[in-house]
């Protein structure tokens, strides 16, 4: 009997949709291969059409904290999915969640539950302009704040080690309220301030730049951002999406010190389950409608599976002092491959922190900036990545783009997959 290849998959998949794929780094572009058809997942691991099972580290490029199908997660879905699928209408599944995270994290006064993270970056922003009545927005080069048009500039993800780095599509108009600067640099940032502070609406940094690369910055950097908004009546949004949840309960916000003025988040907070969310100062948040005048809605916002998802795992990864466990065995992993490159006489790094990991082949300085990346980043990045496939390890399909460690990956698994990882470099 004739089984179903992922590459034939991938064939039918060209002629229905654009590239085959529903998100453009599921593609495998530039890879040479056709990218694996998976039909189940389970904690650490992917099964593909062909039954052939992969340790996962791109784990939906971050939301699986707790791996795929956490047991605990799973019973208030299908609990949830046995009492109702969405209401459209005021539920306590969202007030549940909502409360949790304004008593734990007292910053987020007031909050707004959408349905992702790219939504949560618009509407924040939107905010900003009505809470300053400017049109700008500073932006960071390699940061990526999700599709919104306007920030489709010098954006990282998809969009990393492409040749041409916005899109098509955004009218000169909109990309012309965008400033960017690069990371790491506070005289180009107060450069830029110099010049257009009176027309900055919000700077908008992902406090832990994490999809172009990981490109971890000096606290004073951040520091700065945070002392020129505030001097130039700008506000300063963390975006969070893939920060938060994810380096500790806090996030970055909590690791800096730093009070931004809005937050946005994603990812985890759904626990797999498309949620995102914003808020912070509550005398931002009121602006919004009903309350205020800045319109935002959406017919599945604040969905009651994803509420219930977000709110099981987040409880259950404060339970367990998930982070700290995750972050000691994410340095061990990290440990055991630095180790491994060093043994073989390869000139691969690995960046980590708390559960996210980046290798790359920089081994002269700490990667801050996009400039900082090697330019055969991606030609490195293929050869280990097909091999590792090959041997069973599922690396996020993209040279940029960070790997994820769940509470799934046990320290034995993790010794594993670091040993394959290190048999495919060279
Ligand atoms: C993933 C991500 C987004 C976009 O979130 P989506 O849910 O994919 O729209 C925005 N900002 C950051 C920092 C992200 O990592």
């Amino acid at each position: 009997m004739h089984k179903v290849t992922s590459e034939e998959l991938f064939q039918r998949a060209l002629k229905v949709t654009p590239g085959g794929v529903h998100s453009p780094v599921r593609s495998f572009k530039g890879l040479d291969r056709a990218p694996v058809f998976f039909k189940q997942a389970e904690g650490a691991f992917l099964t593909s059409v062909e039954d052939k099972r992969y340790i996962d580290f791109c784990q939906s490029f971050g939301p699986l904290i707790l791996g795929h199908r956490d047991p605990e997660v799973a019973e208030e879905v299908h609990r949830m999915v046995d009492t109702a699928w969405t209401f459209g209408a005021t539920e306590i599944y969202s007030l549940e969640l909502a409360e949790w995270i304004s008593t734990t994290l007292p910053f987020m006064e007031k909050l707004r539950f959408v349905s992702s993270g790219t939504e949560a970056v618009m509407s924040a922003l939107r905010v900003a302009r009505a809470a300053t009545g400017r049109g700008k927005v500073l932006k960071f080069e390699g940061c990526y704040h999700g599709h919104v048009d306007n920030l489709l500039v010098k954006a990282g993800s998809g969009l990393a080690g492409a040749a041409a780095s916005s899109s098509a599509g955004i009218s000169a108009e909109l990309a012309a309220l965008t400033l960017v600067t690069p990371l790491d640099d506070e005289e180009k940032l107060a450069e830029v301030f110099q010049t257009h502070g009176k027309d900055i609406s919000a700077v908008i940094i992902e406090p832990l730049p994490a999809n172009y690369g990981l490109l971890v910055q000096r606290p004073e950097f951040l520091k700065k951002v945070a002392e020129l908004c505030e001097k130039n009546g700008s506000l300063l949004i963390f975006d969070e999406v893939i920060s938060g949840f994810r380096v500790g309960l806090g996030g970055m916000v909590e690791k800096t010190g730093i009070r931004p003025d809005l937050v946005t988040y994603g990812k985890i907070i759904g626990g797999g389950f498309p949620v995102g969310c914003y808020g912070g100062k509550a005398e931002y948040m009121n602006m919004v409608a009903p309350s205020g005048d800045v319109y935002q809605a959406g017919t599945l916002s604040a969905n009651p599976i994803g509420m219930r998802a977000g709110l099981t795992t987040l409880k259950k990864m404060q339970r367990l002092d998930g982070w700290n466990v995750l972050e000691k065995r994410t340095a061990r992993f990290a440990e055991t491959l630095r180790a491994g490159f060093a043994k073989k006489g390869l000139p691969l790094k690995i960046e980590q922190t708390a559960s996210l990991f980046w290798i790359h082949g920089n081994t002269t300085s700490t990667i801050r900036t996009i400039e900082a990346i090697p330019k055969d980043q991606s030609a490195t990045f293929k050869k280990l990545f097909l091999k590792a496939l090959d041997k069973g390890v599922y690396l996020a399909p993209n040279a940029y783009e960070v790997g994820f460690v769940s509470m799934a990956h046990s320290d034995e698994l993790l010794a594993e997959a670091a040993q394959i990882i290190i048999d495919s470099a060279e």
